[in-house]
């Protein structure tokens, strides 16, 4: 793939082509400065939908039959042709979102050892969980038969990326991998918020496809400058999933559409998360100071910008005034901070101030000045409240997305189980204490285990390590189904769905299931795992 050929024409991408000029215009915002980038994008027309969506249903048999081995090669190219052309990509993303370059250099390479580890899993071949149960013919009463499963993919797949990862939860980001790596074709539909990134990386994605000898329906990217497109690709009867990151509105207004189509279909959402964090005694004796400064850093990491921030802080009402300290004086080093968009800027303004209006106590930096004139951005702020005005009011546990996070003291290790209970589904919660003080948090770590996807100790929730075990999800409201995580190869699990051959000839089964297992895959045959 030469470099030369990446060019950002502002049009969708369906099927190899270019959609539609007649759609709406709108533009790339430089959210440092608030100045429009060039090109202008056209969002994606009612045609364009349609040729999307059908052009991914008519490729979907040849992606669903391919080998492992030969959809591994797709996502290889993918990522080799992002190495290629990311400078261009990366270039591109610091001016869409104001993000740091090597933070989204970084990100670049969480991307492409993302594509990387799921094409290791699609060679390997054994995820796609094989089970064999052979026939008996002698048995009595009746036969019992042979049945053989294994997993199968959905169909075409609608992908919604967020704003906060332009690389990794975007065009080729963790939702469109997973449902790619399982079989799907995927329509994505751009985050508007950095559609040249979008149409970078999904040329890229373009042209691997078509190196991969596939049917160009196997991706397609749709612009939008609004939700229309979004609402339409969900409503949309050839779309069988999708697969949604971003704000709890969003996710949930799409919840709602899937669900009220004729035929429903999974929606799985990945929305916000306030990651409560949770401080033992023991480890404020230790190193109070440490503490402060970690989550310091934590909650200010890109702004505040996580799905991971741990955004409510449970701490000894004993260790208040001198845990407040050393945050006091690791704020007051700190200035505004670059915002993503000018609207999550303005949506971040109006939450803090709306708790500046209780009169909470809280810390703020010294200085106040905003470097540059139309830079979207947010004054990090810590709040404090007591439990019982935590308790008193359950918007608190609601995400604020930005560099901001909540201190509420307590007093007994009843208030802390009470306060654990009361807790809806978040993504992630920490534990910090001495290996004492985990000890006797057990009847704590039970009441976390039906909260949250993942459980830290002694550690900060922001950084998502992608492997095999990871769980990057959680009970409703962080996730639409608790069941599954959205980074990490078990991700593919949410878009297939078991199906079984009953009494089929051997040479008219799939290589997984055949009785000489000439994949050399590991399976479960009459109950034991078994690779021969
Ligand atoms: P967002 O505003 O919800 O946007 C995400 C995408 O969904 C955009 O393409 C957006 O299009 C579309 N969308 C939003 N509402 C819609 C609706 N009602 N109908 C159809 N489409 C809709 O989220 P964001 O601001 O980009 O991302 C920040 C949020 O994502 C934060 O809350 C963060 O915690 C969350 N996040 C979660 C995870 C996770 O793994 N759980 C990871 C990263 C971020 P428009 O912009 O055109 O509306």
């Amino acid at each position: 793939m030469e470099v030369q050929e990446i060019k950002i024409s502002g049009m969708s991408l369906i099927g190899g082509k270019a959609g539609n000029r007649s759609g709406a215009e709108f533009r790339g915002v430089n959210p440092t400065n608030a100045a429009k980038l060039e090109p202008a994008f056209r969002s994606a027309t009612t045609a364009d939908i349609d040729r999307a969506v059908e052009v991914g249903a008519a490729a979907f048999p040849a992606l669903a039959n391919l080998t492992g081995r030969a959809r591994g090669g797709l996502l290889r190219r993918i990522a080799d042709g992002l190495t290629l052309v990311g400078p261009t990509i990366v270039e591109r993303a610091k001016l869409e979102s104001g993000l740091a370059l090597v933070r989204l250099q970084n990100e670049l390479i969480r991307t492409t050892d993302q594509l990387k580890l799921f094409a290791e899993v699609l060679e390997e071949g054994s995820w796609v969980g094989a089970r064999i149960d052979e026939a008996d013919n002698d048995r009595k009463p009746i036969r019992r038969p042979d049945i053989r499963s294994l997993l199968r993919p959905l169909g075409p797949t609608a992908i919604f990326g967020a704003s906060n990862l332009p690389l990794a939860c975007s065009v080729a980001g963790g939702d469109m991998v997973s449902a790619l790596a399982a079989g799907n074709p995927v329509i994505v539909k751009a985050h508007p918020a950095h559609p040249g990134t979008s149409e970078l990386v999904g040329r890229v994605v373009q042209k691997a496809v078509e190196e991969s000898g596939l049917p160009a329906g196997v991706f397609a990217l749709l612009f939008d400058a609004g939700i229309e497109v979004g609402v339409a690709l969900v409503q949309h009867s050839s779309v069988k999933a999708v697969a949604f990151t971003g704000s709890t509105s969003g996710g949930q207004a799409l919840m709602r559409l899937a669900s009220s189509r004729s035929e429903p279909i999974p929606c799985y959402a990945e929305m916000g998360s306030t990651n409560p964090l949770f401080i033992l005694p023991g480890a404020t004796k230790e190193r109070l100071a440490e503490l402060a400064e970690g989550l310091q850093t934590s909650f200010t990491m890109v702004s505040g910008q996580l799905c991971t921030k741990p955004g409510i802080v449970f701490v000894p009402g004993s260790e208040r005034s001198c845990f407040t300290d050393y945050l006091r004086t690791g704020m007051s080093a700190l200035g505004w901070q670059a915002m993503l968009t000018h609207n999550i800027s303005e949506r971040y303004d109006k939450a803090i101030q709306q708790r500046f209006s209780m009169g909470w106590e809280h810390l703020v930096p010294s200085a106040r000045d905003i470097s540059e004139e139309n830079c979207a951005a947010g004054l990090p702020v810590v709040f404090e409240v007591s439990l019982a005005e935590f308790l008193k009011r359950p918007e608190l546990e609601e995400e604020i997305f930005g560099p901001t996070t909540l201190l509420v003291h307590y007093d007994t290790k009843k208030d802390l189980l009470d306060v654990a209970k009361s807790l809806h589904g978040h993504l992630t919660a920490t534990i910090h204490g001495t290996e004492q003080d985990l000890a006797n948090a057990r009847d704590l770590i039970g009441i976390l285990e039906t909260k949250v996807g993942r459980l830290l100790f002694n550690g900060f929730p922001t950084g998502v390590p992608v492997n095999h075990a990871l769980v990057h999800g959680g009970p409703f409201p962080a996730t639409s189904d608790g069941r599954s995580t959205s980074v990490g190869t078990q991700a593919m699990l949410r878009f297939v769905r078991p199906f079984c051959y009953q009494d089929f000839p051997d040479a008219a089964l799939p290589p997984e299931l055949q009785a000489a297992n000439p994949l050399g895959i590991m399976r479960l045959v009459n109950g034991r795992h078994d690779r021969t």
